[in-house]
């Protein structure tokens, strides 16, 4: 096994490969900054007793990467650097036959915009040389767009409507942070809102409708705001009877108004302007003023709530049938277990049990897949299994947008 990218992410997905020996016999984490890896690894060491490889590697390379991959023979790699290596990880997987699984699709650097296209495009080139590819294997997408193949494998003869709400009801005691790299996310929530209706996408402006909802236990009421997210793409190619997919995540009032000032002084840019003779892009100056997510995690305190709320006709023939599966993950137990907070941890977990299907023989099926496409029901036994237990309810006691 390969790991890819020593960030929040990739820290979770070193140690819950680390804590399944029987299946990942021998771990090596590589990235950019080989100190980074190091760190996790001794992290690893203590935690668990294992003792994970490190490598320092530029995954912009393919050259780079294809002579890492030959040199250590992986016959997985999992790709939780940026969603910008994509394509030059799956190139030199091909080049040393590696299977492949990432948690984010392809986005150019210079373009905040991001489809799948470019890596349905290696379709044929995987299957003729006999590798998985698994799209998508964090939790959103990932984790949301198996709990809807198991919704309608099990509840529904179609799914008509889709909502997937992603609430984050953590406090992480910053004026201003983001849990996941900052750069990508501030590009995904600045992006105009997409959502399916009626056979088409629907451009609305950014932020623009938001509804309350009401988590299930004791975690609260959020505002909720609709925007676009990757894996409504390739849900309604899947699913094609599903008339209305939106996509919605939670915001405090804090959050936006710090990000309004930001975009407002042009802070989020990601056009380079010239700064003391020096070129530089303004995103990715912030990036570097702003905390680290992987350093958030000793003091995020709260849980997360995601999780997918169908609507439709039932496998029973009645034509009103709902149902709301989720999961709940506490911040300070996530960091207890591995030392990150529940945003990388609802991450990491799924893309280590998305490669467990590979490295098992469940889900090895040459070409590239969307994890959806896969049996959900081996996927859904596993987070049981390990750290992401999901329940069902009624949209309805929840308040459903
Ligand atoms: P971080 O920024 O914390 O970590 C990214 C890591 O990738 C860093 O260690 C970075 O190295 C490394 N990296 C960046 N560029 C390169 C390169 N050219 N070569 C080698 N390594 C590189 O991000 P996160 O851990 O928060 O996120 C990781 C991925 O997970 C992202 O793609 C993100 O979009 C995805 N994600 C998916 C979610 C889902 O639910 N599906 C949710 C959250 C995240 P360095 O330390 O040197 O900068």
């Amino acid at each position: 096994m390969l790991i890819i990218g020593a960030g929040g992410v990739g820290s979770v997905v070193a140690h819950k490969c680390a804590a399944v020996s029987e299946v990942f016999d021998r771990i090596t984490l590589a990235s950019r900054t080989k100190s980074k890896c190091d760190a996790i690894a001794a992290s690893v060491r203590e935690r668990l007793g294992r003792t994970i490889e490190t490598a320092r590697v530029d995954a912009d390379e393919t050259a780079e990467l294809v002579a890492l991959f030959r040199d250590l023979r992986p016959d997985i790699v999992i790709n939780v650097a940026l969603p910008y290596q994509d394509l030059t990880i799956m190139d030199a997987c091909l080049a040393a036959g590696v299977h492949y699984v990432d948690t984010a699709n392809y986005e150019p650097r210079d373009t905040a915009h991001f489809e799948y296209s470019w890596q349905w495009a290696y379709r044929d080139r995987f299957r003729t040389a006999g590798l998985t590819a698994l799209l998508g294997s964090g939790f959103d997408p990932g984790v949301t767009n198996v709990f809807t193949a198991w919704l309608a494998r099990h509840h529904f003869e179609a799914i008509e409507q889709l909502d997937i709400v992603d609430v984050n009801g953590g406090d992480h005691g910053k004026a201003f942070a983001t849990n996941f790299n900052p750069e990508i996310n501030i590009r995904e929530v600045t992006a105009a809102c997409r959502h399916w209706e009626d056979g088409a996408f629907v451009e609305t402006p950014a932020m623009s409708r938001h509804a309350r909802f009401h988590c299930p236990g004791n975690i609260g009421s959020y505002e909720i705001y609709r925007m676009y997210h990757e894996e409504l793409e390739s849900l309604v190619q899947t699913f094609p009877l599903i008339r209305r997919a939106q996509f919605w995540m939670s915001f405090s009032e804090s959050y936006l108004t710090h990000l309004r000032v930001l975009q407002n002084v042009g802070m989020t840019g990601i056009q380079p302007v010239v700064h003391n003779g020096v070129e530089i892009v303004p995103l990715q100056f912030l990036k570097t003023v702003l905390p680290e997510p992987s350093g958030l995690g000793a003091d995020t305190t709260g849980q997360t709530c995601i999780g997918v709320i169908a609507r439709g006709r039932s496998r029973t023939g009645g034509t009103d049938r709902r149902v709301y599966v989720y999961n709940i993950c506490d911040h300070a137990e996530a960091y207890r277990e591995v030392g990150s907070q529940a945003v990388s941890y609802t991450t990491g977990v799924p893309a280590m049990i998305g490669a467990k299907q590979i490295a098992t023989g469940v889900w090895r099926r040459p070409g590239v897949w969307n994890i959806e496409e896969m049996d959900p029901d081996p996927f859904m036994a596993d987070l049981n299994t390990y750290g992401l237990p999901w329940q069902i309810q009624d949209p309805a006691e929840v308040g459903a947008p």
